[in-house]
């Protein structure tokens, strides 16, 4: 337990304070003042970002393979424990932590569901957030989100690589679903642009087009625009340029 963990709280809400005001305005003054109840240091905007989620039971979080998903709060504490135990387990393999010292720390591994489906709540997510199992992604905008949680590490040298020089890395937004960002060049617009055409054509989805025809976005160096709200998506699959 030597090395210095990673930091994976990057986003600078986990740095700004949340006002009382700013709490109240979100989520109201009831639901504010039970929430302060649960940080008596007091909130940050990444803390405030949470309750949020907790009150709308949602927590969008960022799936390596398919992009962000609406995650109901149950179904993200269950995820968050089965990743800590992935992260102990791993602890193990690499030698950090004996087996037996593990069993005891299990919370899912070697248990049946019904064991811990009680604790499958918002505490248990708060809990994971403090452990930053879940963190704030620095790119929601690059999937049309105001705010996106992706999957972080926890525990000092345990963490969800199983060797080393997995230690540093995590799964972002960025590098996860093999998208490429604006500015294009002149060759990936044309090819956007010939992707445009075909039937997979990527559509305006915001309020006020979402119920239109749809119109198709246009691509250019900035981005993919749509002709009719103006609105700019910053980023494009590798699958659409004729990468894989
Ligand atoms: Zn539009």
């Amino acid at each position: 337990m030597t090395s210095e963990a990673p930091a994976f709280d990057t986003h600078p809400y986990y740095r700004t304070p949340c006002s009382t005001s700013q709490l109240t305005a979100a989520l109201g003054k009831r639901r504010a003042r039970e929430t302060r109840r649960h940080y008596p240091n007091g909130l940050t905007l990444a803390d405030l970002a949470l309750e949020q989620a907790i009150d709308a039971d949602n927590f969008p979080l960022l799936d390596g393979a398919w992009g962000p998903k609406n995650t109901p709060i149950a179904v993200a504490a269950d995820f968050g424990l089965r990743l800590t135990d992935l992260v102990i387990s791993n602890g193990v393999a690499r030698g950090f932590i004996g087996e037996d010292e593990a069993r005891q720390k299990y919370v899912t591994i070697g248990r049946h569901h019904s064991e811990w489906r009680a604790i499958c709540n918002a505490d248990t997510l708060r809990m994971h957030h403090q452990n930053r199992v879940f963190v704030l992604s620095e790119m929601p905008e690059a999937f049309g989100l105001p705010v996106l949680w992706e999957i972080g590490y926890s525990l000092g040298d345990l963490n969800l690589g199983s060797g080393p020089e997995a230690f540093s890395r995590r799964t972002t937004a960025e590098d996860a679903v093999e998208m490429v960002t604006a500015p294009f060049n002149p060759a990936q617009v044309a090819a956007l642009s010939e992707w445009q055409m075909g039937a997979t054509a990527v559509r305006c989805g915001k309020t006020g087009c979402a119920l239109t025809e749809q119109p198709v976005l246009t691509a250019s160096a900035s981005g993919l625009t749509c002709p009719r709200c103006g609105a700019t998506r910053s980023w494009a699959w590798r699958a659409m340029i004729g990468e894989a």
